[in-house]
């Protein structure tokens, strides 16, 4: 034994135990507490069948404010939490933190889901007043997830995981949403499943297609580019949308894969096209969060011999903030490699005018929401004429989606609106029906190709 730990008299055996359960920061039980306090409820519960409730309670932008304030106000605010959290339970629960912002409650008394979203709501009340931080105060919301024992697991780890789900899916819904695991969210979580191994089948077995739709020039309807999207038939589960097995490559983890097919399929049926018409590829928003995503992409572009300034990626605000620097290097590097940029779906979700100066875009998908409200709607109009002068100021390009009849493309025009896509000017259709597109509708096309007949 070295001098200076001589000094200090040995921790006894209980000290010790205690220390391995405790989380330093916050004074709170930690996981091998959470885990030891859920392991002798449910062996306790086994003969007695009482159910009990395990909460995951997680803070909304939380780190926003590391990033912002810097650790020190991220630790306070998780001491607060912590205190706070620890005051308002009632008698009998644990609270834990789990990990980072993300604390766990045990409730030995509540049974039932109407209980449960109760003090969920509770915890979210307390959670979101105001939390000091000396010279400022900041506001927090917290999302929040319940799995009861024994219907959402019977040991620890199918409860935590069935709590993680929960809250999962109150995080997707936006913020300071309580979800409570229930039947029907065992049931999708089945169905999710059965999707996944399928669709992993369909990418090995390149099941998996492109179409293609037409953007115009709202001038004169003139083709300038496609987008491609993402088609799946199942022989078992039928047509599969991408607005469900995109989300569910992305959150099961193989979005890359799938990607990476889409692009080369659509980069090689690209090829046939007339050279000045561009490819407008979707980015999940995983993707761009991945710092390896330029060099794939680029790799993949390379492969086919593919020109990167024919292509434009396609990707959401919600992807961009979810990790605002990654994405910002990743469009920064694309953009050097002559790819452009698209902000797609623009108005919905968490529009923010800001954005639009500190990202390099080059253009904006105006959505279908408020095309198809143009015509109704004297709101829309004011918007989509306050996102062309924008646009128009921003040097950025603009995109009118899902226009459907000649009043809307009619109505865009008189706008100033640049370009547009919708059902009107042509349905998505796969690679071969494209090529007839091109040919019935590009004139320069039709010439190019008899030629070369
Ligand atoms: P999105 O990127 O906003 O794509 C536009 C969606 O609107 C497409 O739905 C398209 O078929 C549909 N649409 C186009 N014009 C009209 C119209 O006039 N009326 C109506 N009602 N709908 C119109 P789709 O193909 O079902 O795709 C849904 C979403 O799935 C896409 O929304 C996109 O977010 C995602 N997605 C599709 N393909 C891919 C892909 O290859 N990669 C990624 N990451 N996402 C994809
Ligand atoms: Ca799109
Ligand atoms: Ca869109």
């Amino acid at each position: 034994m070295g001098p200076a730990e001589s000094t200090v008299p040995p921790a006894s055996q209980n000290e010790l135990q205690a220390m391995a359960y405790t989380d330093q920061l916050t004074g709170l039980g930690n996981r091998y507490r959470l885990r030891d306090k859920i392991r002798s409820l449910a062996a306790e519960r086994a003969s007695d069948p009482a159910p009990f409730t395990v909460a995951l309670a997680n803070l909304d932008g939380f780190k926003p404010i590391n990033d912002l304030f810097g650790t020190m106000a991220g630790d306070e605010i998780l001491c607060q939490v912590a205190h706070r959290l620890k005051a308002c339970m009632p008698d009998g629960a644990t609270v834990t933190r789990h990990d980072g912002d993300e604390f766990a409650i045990i409730l030995p008394l509540i049974f039932e889901r109407v209980g449960a979203e109760r003090i969920g709501q509770m915890i979210k009340d307390v959670l979101s007043a105001p939390y000091d931080l000396g010279d400022r105060n900041v506001r927090l919301s917290a999302s929040l997830g319940f799995s009861i024992y024994p219907f959402a697991g019977a040991d620890f780890d199918e409860l935590m995981k069935s709590a993680e789900t929960a809250l999962y899916r109150s995080k997707r819904r936006g913020r300071g949403q309580i979800t409570v695991y229930s039947r029907e969210i065992a049931q999708e979580m089945k169905r999710a499943t059965q999707i996944e191994q399928a669709l992993r089948n369909a990418i090995i077995a390149d099941a998996v297609d492109v179409h293609f739709q037409p953007i115009v020039q709202l001038q004169d309807g003139r083709v300038v580019g496609f987008e491609a999207l993402a088609r799946w038939v199942d022989p078992d589960l039928g047509s599969v949308s991408p607005a469900v097995f995109v989300p569910l490559a992305e959150e099961r983890g193989f979005i890359d894969t799938l990607s990476e097919t889409l692009l080369r399929k659509a980069a090689e049926a690209t090829l046939a096209w007339p050279r000045e018409l561009f490819l407008s590829f979707n980015l999940s928003s995983a993707q761009l969060m991945d710092p390896s995503t330029t060099a794939n992409i680029l790799a993949i572009l390379n492969g086919v011999g593919f020109d990167p300034r024919r292509l434009e990626l396609e990707i959401t605000e919600t992807a961009v903030m979810t990790s605002a620097e990654t994405a910002s290097r990743i469009i920064s590097e694309l953009r050097a490699a002559g790819v452009r940029i698209s902000l797609d779906d623009f108005g919905t979700g968490q529009s923010s005018l800001g954005r639009l100066r500190d990202f390099a875009f080059d253009k904006v998908k105006i959505d279908r929401a408020f095309v198809s409200a143009i015509t109704k709607d004297r709101a829309s109009e004011h918007i989509i004429k306050a996102i062309v002068t924008l646009c128009d100021g921003l040097e950025l390009e603009v995109v009118a989606e899902g226009i459907e009849t000649a009043a809307e493309a009619e109505k865009l025009k008189a706008l100033g609106c640049g370009m547009g896509q919708g059902y009107f000017y042509g349905k998505p259709v796969d690679a071969a029906a494209t090529l007839r597109y091109l040919a019935n509708h590009y004139h320069e096309f039709a010439v190019v190709d008899r030629a070369s007949a």
